[in-house]
């Protein structure tokens, strides 16, 4: 590992945050949270008194973008009190810590503070190394051997005040001034000194040390193409949630070991890896199995008022599918995926210089169930009402299609969007190049999106064209057929290609067809706009009652003068309002509520469609007009 110290500053604190950022930099170091910093500081109160105050990482915070507010100024001589204490519940240490604040906005200080005031050092930094844990992993640990009596070995203790009292009855008769680095079992490294770049120093040769000791790997697989209906079926029996798969050359070697439900099934490299993996990965596909195994394990474990976590598992490790990885939001099936990947690599490291080994079925419980991770979970409130799930949405880059994937996001739906343009995806959005009349592209689009979220629970067609007013008589015909093409052959397709996967959405499948007012109330000059739009909704209606027996719903809406969108320039408003003899202003209102129809109502309103408040309704066309005399 590179050392990337680039400049001392004259302020410490200036220089624990630089040592926490590159440390931050560094996943192999800290992933998803693992890992704090800290530095000791004499300053004056407002009182104008000195005060030896303990800047520690602030929960909330990320190492890798971590500022100084991010850092929470604690009364040092408070906390060298607190770790006096025999006992002390965690959720009273985190309240003690808090009256400790030097600043009532400051940041929770991290769970590990005490470990931070038992080391005297003026700077502490604390990670999850990858190659550290690595070698504490092993039946025979190889700690001494790599480090000989430079640093302190530390059994595992769940974090929190238990570590803390652990580790002061060990540093009492262990800590000299030959020591550079605590080791903790199954869990990481701390290193220390005088300033921030010596503990720096002392934290990147350590973990090059265990790097070395460790050895360059690599591996090789190709990935097997599966269908994506098999993924949404393991989906359909797991509920409701995000499911990733991840074909990446070296999970595909890990998934075809040999010993791999022996290896993979002995425990996470480090506990607090738990919370986002569960405690073991499912090996194959059977979900209910894992279930009853879940349950088993909780009633081993389980004290009195303990309230069972969802059963399912976060990992799914599968020789033919690769690896699936699992969470209520795509943000979370990302986060167990990159703490699996990371615990690949570790086992298959342990395995190849000893044996990998992990912590007792105990220990791992009493982090699962740890009362402030069961206090958050209780804060947390119901999640919002599309979380978990996945929506299709083409014409997804603009107008009422982009309203509608903001309205579905904004209930915690993931979307695949589709569109001509190219749009970027983030967590819970894959944006996705395609032409919905290319039916080949669209049955990519369709297994991309699976691959990347497991199913499709709602579609959304909203890609369509409108061609400039022409009169009958002057049809052009391929304007007519491009038009039909779009608007009404590719949604055809799209319904023939989607019905199997809505089929499996486990909350049911909900479709909403974009068409519009032209359809009850045709206007001149619009026959191939008119045309397509009504042989659509004759499409939604037949699909009501096909569909109806496999639990899916079709709804229509009918949007009219939609004037937000791209399609509307300003010239082509003024034009038509002249038109008509209007102002720009009451043409757009130019219905019977006098209001103004934008997208994103558009798309609120269809998002509403897909939501249990129209669960008793499939088959209707509502109305998105503001009020039209030959609709009503
Ligand atoms: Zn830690």
């Amino acid at each position: 590992m590179e050392n990337r110290w680039a400049e001392t500053y004259p302020d410490p604190l200036d220089d624990c945050v630089q040592a926490s950022r590159l440390l931050g930099a560094e996943p192999g170091l800290v992933l998803h949270g693992g890992g704090n910093t800290s530095v000791k500081a004499t300053v004056k109160d407002i009182t104008g008194e000195p005060v030896e105050v303990l800047y520690v990482k602030g929960s909330g915070w990320d190492l890798a973008t971590i500022e100084r507010p991010g850092f929470a100024p604690l009364r040092l001589e408070r906390l060298r009190q607190l770790v006096q204490l025999e006992e002390l519940p965690d959720s009273r240490m985190m309240n003690e810590l808090r009256c400790a604040l030097l600043d009532a906005k400051a940041p929770d200080p991290s769970v590990e503070t005490l470990m931070h005031v038992l080391l005297p050092h003026t700077s502490v930094l604390h990670s999850h190394s990858d190659a550290v844990i690595t070698l504490t992993n092993q039946r025979e640990p190889l700690v001494k051997e790599v480090y000989g009596d430079k640093v302190i070995v530390v059994p595992y203790v769940m974090p929190g005040f238990k570590l803390a009292r652990v580790a002061a009855e060990i540093f009492q008769e262990q800590l000299t001034d030959e020591i550079v680095g605590v080791v903790l079992m199954n869990h990481g490294l701390f290193t220390f000194g005088d300033t921030a770049k010596e503990a720096y120093d002392r934290h990147i040769q350590l973990v090059s040390a265990a790097e070395d000791r460790i050895g360059e790997h690599s591996s090789a697989a190709e990935p097997v193409v599966v269908d994506p209906l098999t993924i949404a079926k393991i989906r359909k029996e797991i509920g409701p949630m995000i499911v990733s798969r991840h074909t990446d050359p070296a999970t595909m070697a890990f998934v075809n070991r040999e010993d791999l439900a022996d290896v993979a099934t002995r425990g996470p490299a480090t506990p607090d890896h738990i919370i986002r993996t569960k405690r073991i990965p499912l090996i194959g596909r059977d979900i209910d199995a894992f279930r009853r195994d879940y349950k088993a394990y909780f009633a081993a474990n389980a004290t009195e008022g303990l309230v069972m976590l969802d059963p399912e598992p976060r990992v799914i490790l599968d020789p033919e599918l690769g690896m699936l990885t699992i969470g209520k939001r795509a943000k979370d099936a990302d986060i167990a995926r990159d703490i699996y990947r990371h615990t690949i690599k570790i086992i298959e490291n342990a395995e190849r210089i000893g044996t990998y080994r992990a912590l007792s079925e105990q220990d791992l419980f009493e982090v699962e169930y740890w009362e402030l991770e069961q206090a958050k979970l209780k804060l947390a409130g119901a999640p919002a009402e599309f979380t978990g799930e996945v929506a299709l949405v083409t014409g997804a880059a603009s107008g009422i299609g982009k309203a509608c994937v903001q309205a579905l996001k904004a209930k915690g739906s993931s979307v695949i969007g589709l569109d001509l343009s190219e749009t970027e995806s983030t967590a819970d959005y894959l944006g996705v190049r395609a032409d919905v009349t290319d039916s080949q592209a669209i049955k990519q689009a369709i297994a991309q999106g699976v691959e990347r979220f497991g199913g499709i629970d709602m579609v959304i067609p909203s890609a369509g064209v409108f061609p400039g007013n022409t009169p009958i008589a002057e049809l052009d015909q391929r304007i007519w057929r491009r038009t039909l093409a779009v608007n009404t052959d590719a949604i055809a397709d799209l319904f023939t290609q989607v019905h199997p996967f809505l089929k499996l959405a486990p909350n049911g499948g909900r479709v909403v067809v974009i068409a519009s007012k032209n359809v009850p109330a045709p206007g001149p000059g619009a026959a191939a706009y008119s045309a397509s739009k009504a042989a659509v909704t004759q499409l939604a209606r037949v699909a009501a009652l096909e569909w109806a027996a496999d639990g899916i719903r079709v709804n229509t809406v009918h949007p009219d003068a939609v004037f937000d969108t791209g399609l509307w320039t300003q010239e082509v408003l003024e034009q038509r309002a002249a038109h008509y003899g209007m102002s720009v202003g009451d043409y757009k209102r130019r219905n019977l509520l006098k209001t103004e129809v934008t997208s994103a109502g558009v798309g609120r309103l269809v998002a509403e469609m897909c939501s249990a408040t129209f669960g008793f309704t499939t088959g209707a066309q509502v109305p998105a007009d503001g009020g039209n005399d030959r609709v009503v």
